[in-house]
C-alpha cells in the first residue's frame, strides 16, 4: 500500500494498509473476523467530530459489518482471557518461589524495547501473549472449528488497533503455528476511520449493533486494558480472587492508586496478609527508570521492591496509541479518552475477567486448565535476546525454561 508521512523529518513512514484489508474482504469464500481493541472504541469517535472520549463501540460494530466483515468479535474477551492467564501465572509466582516481579506483556513496542535494551530482565515478563494475539489464534482455532466447520486457514484474521507496534508484533514468527500467521492484519483506528468514510459510511447516524458471540462479551475489567494502570488493576480484581478464594466487595474493585495520568503510579495491596507493591508506568522513559532501578537492586542482591510492573510505552496507554487519531499535543483528549474507558467498566454488570461465562467454556471446551497445555500452545510465547540487532540466536526461551 501507499505510505503517509506521519513525521515531519519525514525519517518516520506510517503503512497504509486499507488496501490488504479490501483484498481480504473481496474474498467471499474466505469468512473475514475482526477483532477490535479496548481503546478503539472511545478513540474512533475523533475522527468523525465528536467530543473526545465519546464511547462509539455499537457504532464501530455497525461500520464493520458494513464494510464487509463476517464476524465482529472483541479484543475485549481476550483481554479477560489475558487475565486469567496473566493473574494465574502471578499467583503461581507469587505462591512458588517463581522469578518476581512479573511485567506485563500487552505492549509490543515495550516487549522489544525489553528484549533490545534490557535482554536480561525479560525473564521476568508474563509469558502472557496481547489480548490481540490470544485473540487470534482462538478464533482461527476454536471458533472456525466449531462453529464454522472451517479449517485454520480457511478464514482470516483482522485486528483494528490504536497502535502502530501492533503491525510488527503479528509478524512475529513465533506468533502462528504450521505456516499459519495468526493475524492476518493489523490495522490502526486511522486506517479503519479512512475505509469508513471512502466507503461513505455515515458513522455517526448508524443505528448501533452489538458484537458477535461467543468472542464479544467482555466484562469491565477488560475495557481497561486501553488506559494506564487498567491491565494491573484487571489483574488485581482476579489475582485476589485467585489466592483469597473470595470476591472483592464491589465498592473494593477500584483500585485508584493506580489510575491517573502520572507517567509512574505505584501501590500497595494486602492480599491474604501479603503487601504486594504494584507499578504502573507508562512511556519508555519511564519504563528504562524502572528497569535500571531493577537491575541494580538484583546487583546488590536486593529483593525487587515490586512484586507486579505494568508498562505501555505510549503516555497514558493505548488511548493516546500512535494509531489513533492525531492529539497534536492536546492530552487532555487522551485523558477523555481514559476517562470513557472507566465509563464503560462502570456501567458493566460483570467486572471481573474471571466471571466471564464465555471465558469459562472456552476453557471447558477447548483450552483445559489455567496455564495448561493448550493454554501455553496459543496463549503464551517467548522472548528473545535482540541486544544484537544481528543475531537471533539468542532465545530466551531455551535458556530459562
Ligand atoms: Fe501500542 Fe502504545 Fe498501546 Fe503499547 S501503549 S500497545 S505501543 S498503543
Amino acid at each position: 500500500g501507499q505510505c503517509i508521512n506521519v513525521c515531519p523529518t519525514g525519517a518516520l513512514l506510517e503503512k497504509d494498509n486499507t488496501d490488504e484489508a479490501w483484498s481480504l474482504l473481496a474474498q467471499k469464500e474466505k469468512p473475514v473476523m475482526v477483532q477490535i481493541a479496548p481503546a478503539v472504541r472511545v478513540g474512533i469517535s475523533e475522527e468523525f467530530g465528536l467530543k473526545p472520549g465519546t464511547i462509539s463501540t455499537g457504532k464501530v460494530v455497525a461500520a464493520l459489518k458494513a464494510l464487509g466483515f463476517d464476524y465482529v468479535f472483541d479484543t475485549n474477551f481476550a483481554a479477560d482471557l489475558t487475565i486469567m492467564e496473566e493473574a494465574n501465572e502471578f499467583v503461581n509466582r507469587l505462591t512458588k518461589g517463581g522469578d518476581l516481579p512479573i511485567m506485563t506483556s500487552c505492549c509490543p513496542a515495550w516487549v522489544n524495547f525489553c528484549e533490545s535494551q534490557y535482554p536480561d530482565l525479560t525473564k521476568y515478563l508474563s509469558t502472557c501473549r496481547s489480548p490481540q494475539s490470544m485473540f487470534s489464534p482462538i478464533a482461527r482455532y476454536y471458533f472456525a472449528d466449531k462453529v464454522l466447520d472451517k479449517k485454520p486457514d480457511e478464514v482470516s484474521v483482522v485486528s483494528i488497533m490504536p497502535c502502530v507496534a501492533k503491525k510488527y508484533e503479528v509478524k512475529r514468527e513465533e506468533l502462528g503455528q504450521d505456516g499459519i500467521i495468526d493475524t492476518d492484519l493489523s490495522l490502526t483506528v486511522r486506517e479503519l476511520a479512512r475505509m469508513i468514510k471512502s466507503a461513505g459510511i455515515d458513522l455517526e447516524n448508524l443505528e448501533e449493533e452489538n458484537f458477535d458471540s461467543p468472542l464479544g462479551y467482555s466484562t469491565g475489567a477488560a475495557d481497561i486494558f486501553g488506559v494506564t494502570g487498567g491491565v494491573l488493576e484487571a489483574a488485581l480484581r482476579t489475582a485476589y480472587t485467585d489466592v483469597t478464594k473470595e470476591e472483592l466487595p464491589d465498592d473494593g474493585i477500584e483500585f485508584k492508586a493506580v489510575r491517573g495520568f502520572e507517567g509512574i503510579k505505584e501501590a500497595t495491596v494486602n492480599i491474604a496478609g501479603t503487601d504486594v507493591n504494584v507499578v504502573a508506568a507508562s512511556s519508555l522513559g519511564c519504563a528504562r527508570k524502572l528497569m535500571d532501578e531493577l537491575r541494580a537492586d538484583i546487583a546488590a542482591g536486593k529483593t525487587p521492591k515490586y512484586h507486579i510492573i505494568e508498562i505501555m510505552a505510549c503516555p497514558g496507554g493505548c488511548v493516546n496509541g500512535g494509531g489513533q487519531p492525531f492529539t497534536n499535543g492536546d492530552y487532555e483528549k487522551v485523558k477523555a479518552r481514559g476517562a470513557g474507558l472507566y465509563v464503560i467498566d462502570k456501567n458493566k454488570s460483570q467486572r471481573k475477567s474471571h466471571e466471564n461465562e464465555d471465558i469459562k467454556k472456552l476453557y471447558d471446551e477447548f483450552l483445559g486448565e489455567r496455564g495448561g497445555h493448550n493454554a501455553h500452545k496459543y496463549l503464551h510465547t517467548h522472548y528473545f535476546d535482540k541486544s544484537n540487532p544481528y543475531s537471533k540466536k539468542n532465545d530466551v526461551s531455551l535458556q530459562t525454561n
